[in-house]
């Protein structure tokens, strides 16, 4: 955003220039370290609330729901201990009734206030005749305002000094929003009309960002401030989310593709040799896979490719196999995984089935390793000892070198960011990044969040899989539900039992756990139980897992740490409890891990209490449907986009504040295409553009 050099305040100037030469308020500085940092940022933030504020009206006229602004007479009062709210144990809070008569009239209106701090107890006492403004609610059949502004009538001008709108801003690291209404009413007129977009979007919008903005905080008249025109400021903002997206995804794409990558050439001869290695035959999706991801590899610039398809369709072995050829070929290849213990299965899948191959040097790095045992690693990555690493999120770590690395892989991206994957693939010379994951993409969030990458997708499952079936479990049938899983058991089946993580707080999480353990183990007499979880040692977990997949444990036990990757074949049944409590989509991926071989699988979704209609009905969509689309499909709607990708945006408010891939998916479709009609058409305007973001994302230098 610009504005002309005559304005008293820019909106690309930092936020501390609202405190004009003075030392910045505390406020002020608690905006800032969250993450409102300019004056365009604080654009951003947004009321919460913007309602058009009434004319003072007789009692009769008030309706429920609506704002209503009155004045009356105080003809009675009561005020009464709040019980069991005390603020930090200091004061004891109060609750108030009072009720007011109409001043020429003799209607009445009873108001209501809860957790009444003492002054503000005090002020009711005082109060003889008052304005009052607030939401008008039905209780009982009956008007009444909770919590209402009050103001003495004595000052008979205060009406007027309401405004226009009653305005309502988010609390933001403890500055309340009041305070920033305060910023807003300072701003001076030729601030709102300076605004402009950055990236020539107006030209392309019916409304401009400048009115959006001015519409969305209530600098408008209620008259023109229409529903309707609040709505398309809204989609305005949205639109200019998006779009700065999207020029960021084609930036990355653009220069990425310009960039010199090493060339690994499709050598059939060794390919075949690696194929001789494994057990099975490949599916046809398989083979097409390898063929398009090599077929990238040769081009002479990075590849930038996401391999996606459902759990168990085998893309962990396209991706080996994909790796042997680089290596083959005197580059290293890092494998990135979401869990150690995922990264300890693939260590294992890959010695299991190409241990022979003399060239192959793999390693495992794990954040808890020894630092001795780290430095040892170090070097040998850095000499070329070591080709093939397979670790987790220390892979990113600034102080992890190679000596070439030619390939970067991502076992399931969505736990990974955009920026991590830049910070890997940084890490050599236009190294090529091959993202697995196993979460389908629905199309609108393929547009937002990963139109940099191309797509190679397996549809097909290997042959002879049995199939999953999936049941909710009420209570009534938890009974039968037990004798079917002893049953299970005594045909030698093995299973998992996943309780849901519980936030922050890993102390409670192992509670959980460790309290079902117990009871479990005395369910299943003589069943040989085991629970990894995330206090353990590396080498205990490891340890853990080893058994189960040896079948010497039958039963793990476990909170999400199984979500993702571990590959045991004779796992039959999945049973999930709390399920309301997971995402769609890690459901599916939980019961992915189950019916792998060639037994059939069973996934229990287990309930132990009543559940709403809308909960019930996005479960059941596990029962209805095995298609990871139509369930990705079902999870954005319900969840929206911050679960499946798990975006921790928590705190900053500067990200994408307006713009919903549910709601404004029509938008994002607007953008693609204005996008890409622009790239076409009017190269000369948004080349610079596009420059420009590539600097600002370090684009330039980092790959
Ligand atoms: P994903 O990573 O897609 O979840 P994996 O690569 O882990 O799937 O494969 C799941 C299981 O299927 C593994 O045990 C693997 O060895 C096996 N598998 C992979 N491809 C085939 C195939 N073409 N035929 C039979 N089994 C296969
Ligand atoms: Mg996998």
């Amino acid at each position: 955003m610009r504005s002309n050099p005559s304005s008293i305040v820019n909106s690309d100037s930092s936020l501390l220039v609202l405190s004009s030469g003075k030392k910045p308020s505390a406020h002020l500085e608690s905006l800032y370290s969250a993450g409102v940092q300019r004056l365009e940022d604080l654009l951003w933030l947004l009321p919460l609330r913007t309602l058009p504020m009434p004319k003072v009206r007789p009692f009769r006229e008030a309706r429920e729901g609506e704002l209503f602004l009155g004045c009356g007479k105080v003809i009675h009062r009561e005020v009464k201990p709040a019980y069991g709210r005390r603020t930090k144990g200091r004061f004891l809070l109060h609750n108030g009734y009072v009720i007011v008569k109409e001043l020429n009239g003799e209607a009445t209106l009873p108001l209501r206030f809860f957790n009444l701090y003492p002054q503000q107890k005090k002020q009711i006492e005082d109060w003889d005749q008052v304005w009052f403004l607030g939401t008008m609610q039905e209780w009982r059949a009956q008007n009444q305002i909770v919590n209402p502004k009050v103001h003495p009538l004595l000052d008979e001008a205060w009406a007027q000094t309401l405004g226009e709108w009653l305005i309502e801003y988010p609390t933001v690291n403890k500055v309340p929003g009041s305070y920033t209404a305060k910023l807003f009413a300072g701003l001076p007129e030729n601030f709102w009309s300076d605004i402009q977009s950055d990236y020539g979007t107006d030209e392309l919008n019916e409304m401009n960002l400048a009115r959006a903005f001015r519409v969305l905080h209530a600098r408008l008249s209620p008259q023109e401030a229409t529903t309707e025109v609040r709505k398309a400021a809204t989609e305005r903002l949205a639109y200019e989310e998006f779009f700065i997206d999207q020029l960021k995804i084609t930036t990355r794409r653009r220069f990425i593709k310009k960039k010199a990558g090493p060339i690994i050439k499709n050598d059939l001869e060794a390919l075949s040799a690696f194929l001789k290695l494994l057990p099975f035959q490949l599916t046809n999706d398989q083979q097409k896979s390898i063929e398009q991801i090599l077929a990238d590899m040769q081009t002479g610039h990075p590849m930038m490719r996401m391999l996606q398809g459902d759990v168990g369709c085998g893309k962990t072995v396209v991706a080996m196999l994909v790796a042997l050829m680089t290596i083959h070929q005197g580059k290293q290849v890092a494998l990135m995984c979401p869990t150690e213990a995922l990264a300890i299965q693939h260590a294992k899948t890959l010695a299991d089935l190409f241990g022979s191959l003399p060239f192959l040097k793999p390693a495992l790095l794990l954040g808890s390793m020894k630092k001795k045992a780290k430095d040892a690693l170090s070097l040998a990555m850095i000499s070329g000892e070591t080709n093939f690493v397979i670790g987790t999120h220390s892979l990113f770590q600034e102080s992890v070198k190679f000596k070439d690395l030619g390939l970067a892989i991502i076992d399931e991206q969505h736990k990974f960011g955009v920026e991590q994957r830049l910070q890997l693939t940084a890490k050599g010379a236009g190294t090529h990044c091959l993202i697995m994951s196993a979460t389908p993409i629905p199309r609108t969030l393929s547009l937002a969040q990963y139109g940099d990458l191309d797509f190679t997708t397996i549809k097909a499952m290997p042959a002879g899989r049995k199939g999953i079936k999936t049941r909710l479990v009420a209570k009534a049938n938890y009974p039968k539900y037990i004798d079917f899983i002893i049953q299970r058991l005594k045909m030698g089946d093995q299973g998992y039992f996943v309780f849901p993580a519980i936030e922050e707080s890993e102390t409670m999480d192992l509670q959980n756990v460790t309290e079902s353990f117990k009871k479990y183990q005395a369910t299943f007499p003589g069943i040989k139980l085991a629970m990894p979880h995330g206090k353990m040692k590396a080498e205990e977990k490891e340890a853990t897992v080893q058994a189960f997949t040896e079948g010497r444990i039958q039963v793990l036990i476990a909170t999400s740490v199984i979500e993702v990757g571990i590959n045991v074949p004779n796992a039959a049944f999945m049973c999930v409890y709390h399920p309301e409590r997971f995402g769609l989509s890690s459901l599916h991926q939980l019961r992915g891990r189950v019916g792998r071989g060639d037994k059939p699988g069973f996934c229990f979704l287990v309930l132990d209490q009543e559940l709403g209609p809308e909960a019930m009905s996005r479960l059941e969509v596990m029962e209805k449907t095995i298609d990871g689309f139509e369930i990705a499909e079902a999870d954005l709607q319900n969840r929206g986009e911050g679960d499946l990708f798990g975006v921790d945006q928590s705190g900053v408010v500067t990200r994408r504040r307006v713009a919903d891939f549910h709601k404004h998916s029509h938008i994002l479709e607007k953008v693609y295409r204005d996008v890409q009609q622009l790239m076409r058409e009017q190269p000369g305007k948004i080349d610079p553009i596009l420059l420009k973001l590539a600097r600002d994302q370090k684009i330039l230098d980092t790959i």
